[in-house]
């Protein structure tokens, strides 16, 4: 094959030059006395990333692997997932042309052993060159692109490693297309343009890379250099975004004291969507229009502030199973709605806290969610810690039962640690917050290079609180019971209150989407008229009682019904024309929202002060 032999020309010319150095360096050692011991050394691996062609997709990939101890047959891995999304990818797929060669530019006999592992007959070689191309053409942050525009790329999605040397250090060189420029995380090696080093596996597939002619800003906060890295046109104010960013760093710092890295890289792009956190860097992608109006804009940095936030929480507090990784199979925790929805909780309490939203933002969320969830006969199914769990095969595999037998980790733990702070906060009369649990976690554990549990996070807790919490965290975080807000939120001076009562208004259920001009449903919610009287999700609705149906139309009518009436549903199914009959519910209540209590007292006002700084009512 053409690209295979090209390939391999290329890295025999590397090779060579490669080994020329180590010999050099090697004839520089020679004095020393050789030692009789055979010291177990972690191999060193280099790897180069080229992108010679960005039309085709394919980022090139050299590995070059030294070894005293290299096995006869040296195998080599991709990982199967990038930690911070609970999804097994099969990053392999991705993978072609592979080769292997030997000092002497021989090709070395190889083979699959699994469906991410190659393994290498090495004939006695110590040093190994291994290529490979990765396919690249999907934009997301746990994934890799390369086109006109930029490479991005996610090193456990490119990056072989090693079988069974996670803690090998490694070092990375970019050659980037034309005049494109590098961004990442890691570390450069001095001297040596576009190369970088990291220190173990955990390290490297920590650090995703930006390369293209991006725009870049750079800030200061408490000393420490922090950088925005942009590829793509957009409606943003670059100098704005650092501007607010900033001053959430700030209270970050204010949380924890610190900034616990040398330096941070927030790389943008403006088209996809989403982010991931890393250790001193965050891969975030807004949609390239979506920075007005304000909202958005809230929006955007509520993004940025979740990935942020976890630099410290997920990324150094780290849940059980969440580091060092497994890079083959999943890890197992009950704590991702720590990790992800303590952090969806902070994204508000630190916008808060900057001065870039109001105290009613965070309230409205809140209640959105907790209107949401209600919606969810899920609720009732699956704990926030079996959500956790069971994140590998359902968090990200939603479909049409999602909604009667999960609950999402992200919302509902956000809505749990709002209720969990302001336990916190009213248990101890506001001498304690979540932020003593967080510090608390980041001291005694991350400080002390240990994973925390769910029964240390539970301890924390109720160290805070100054009392148990065990009912709470039974009945909310492993159990599965409808939230009773009002017993919390009233401690706080607040309430939590439905605008629109239960009413006789007749009811349908079922979720819909319209889309040119046809009315689906995505979703049959159970306990629902339409699910008690047999519709079904993908059902195409055509018409209520003989009238053409659109979403408005449909809303219309039955509005004008009562519960009990009964009407006739004209569907497709299957492309089959049906008619089903259907007799209407009441309409639940909705509008929920978090108001102040009718009279507050003065220790109600002064809990609600200092938790939102905002006077109460
Ligand atoms: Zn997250």
């Amino acid at each position: 094959m053409k690209a295979n032999l090209v390939f391999i020309l290329i890295l025999v010319f590397i090779f060579f030059g490669y080994q020329d150095a180590d010999a050099q360096r090697r004839r520089g050692k020679s004095k020393k006395p050789k030692s009789a011991k055979v010291v177990q050394t972690p191999p060193n691996v280099s790897y180069t990333v080229s992108m010679s062609k960005p039309w085709t997709h394919l980022l090139e990939v050299e590995m070059v692997m030294n070894w005293p101890q290299m096995p006869k047959k040296a195998e080599v891995k991709m990982p199967v997932w990038t930690p911070g999304s609970y999804l097994i990818r099969e990053y392999a797929r991705h993978v072609q042309d592979f080769v292997a060669l030997d000092a002497n530019g021989n090709a070395l006999d190889w083979r699959k052993t699994s469906k991410n592992t190659w393994q290498i007959d090495t004939n006695g070689a110590k040093a190994i060159r291994i290529g490979y191309y990765v396919y690249s053409n999907d934009l997301t942050v746990r994934t890799n692109e390369l086109n006109y525009e930029h490479a991005f790329f996610t090193p456990a999605a490119l990056l072989m490693y090693p079988k069974g040397q996670l803690k090998a250090p490694s070092t990375i060189r970019v050659r980037p297309y034309r005049n494109w420029k590098v961004a990442t995380g890691l570390p450069p090696v001095a001297g040596q343009a576009n190369t970088f080093k990291a220190e173990n596996y955990d390290v490297l597939y920590d650090s995703p890379f930006e390369v293209s002619d991006f725009k870049e800003l750079k800030f200061t906060v408490r000393g420490k250099p922090h950088r925005y890295v942009v590829t793509g046109d957009g409606n943003y104010d670059l100098q704005q975004i650092a501007d607010d960013t900033a001053k959430m760093i700030e209270e970050c710092y204010k949380l924890f004291g610190e900034l616990p890295y040398d330096d941070y890289t927030f790389i943008l792009n403006t088209r996809g969507g989403g982010g991931l956190e890393h250790l001193n860097s965050t891969a975030l992608q807004w949609n390239r229009f979506g920075f007005e109006p304000e909202s958005r804009y809230t929006a955007f940095l509520s993004l940025v502030a979740h990935e942020f936030f976890h630099l410290w929480n997920v990324k150094r507090i780290r849940p059980d199973a969440l580091g060092p990784f497994d890079y083959e199979n999943e890890n197992y925790t009950k704590l991702l709605w720590v990790a992800e929805g303590t952090t969806s909780y902070y994204e508000g309490v630190l916008m808060r806290r900057a001065g870039l939203v109001n105290a009613n933002y965070i309230l409205d969320a809140k209640a959105s969610i907790a209107g949401r969830l209600y919606r969810q006969p899920g609720r009732f199914q699956t704990s926030l810690e079996e959500a956790s769990f069971d994140a590998w095969i359902k968090s990200y595999r939603p479909d049409e039962n999602s909604v009667n037998r999960q609950i999402s980790y992200y919302s509902k733990g956000e809505l749990v640690n709002f209720l969990l702070d302001i336990l916190i906060r009213t248990n101890s009369a506001g001498a304690k917050s979540l932020d003593d649990v967080m510090r608390l976690l980041n001291d005694e554990f991350y400080k002390k290079g240990k994973n925390f549990t769910p029964a240390d996070f539970q301890d924390a807790a109720e160290k805070m609180a100054g009392t148990s919490l065990d009912g709470f965290f039974k009945k909310y975080v492993s159990g599965k019971e409808e939230i009773d807000y009002n017993q919390i939120l009233n401690q706080i001076g607040l309430q939590f209150v439905s605008l629109l009562p239960e009413s006789d208004k007749g009811y349908l259920g079922g979720n819909l989407s319209e889309s040119n001009g046809r009315l689906r449903l995505t979703s049959v919610p159970a306990n629902t008229p339409a699910y008690e009287n047999g519709l079904n999700a993908d059902d195409e609705i055509l018409a209520i009682d003989g009238f053409r149906a659109s979403r408005r139309f449909l809303t219309f009518y039955l509005g004008s019904k009562k519960s009990g009436d009964k009407v006739k549903l004209s569907v497709f199914r299957h492309d089959k024309l049906m008619e089903l009959d259907v007799t209407l519910g009441k309409t639940p209540a909705s509008g929920y929202k978090i108001v102040p209590v009718e009279n507050p007292t003065e220790e109600q006002k002064r809990l609600y002060r200092q938790y939102l700084d905002e006077d109460l009512g």
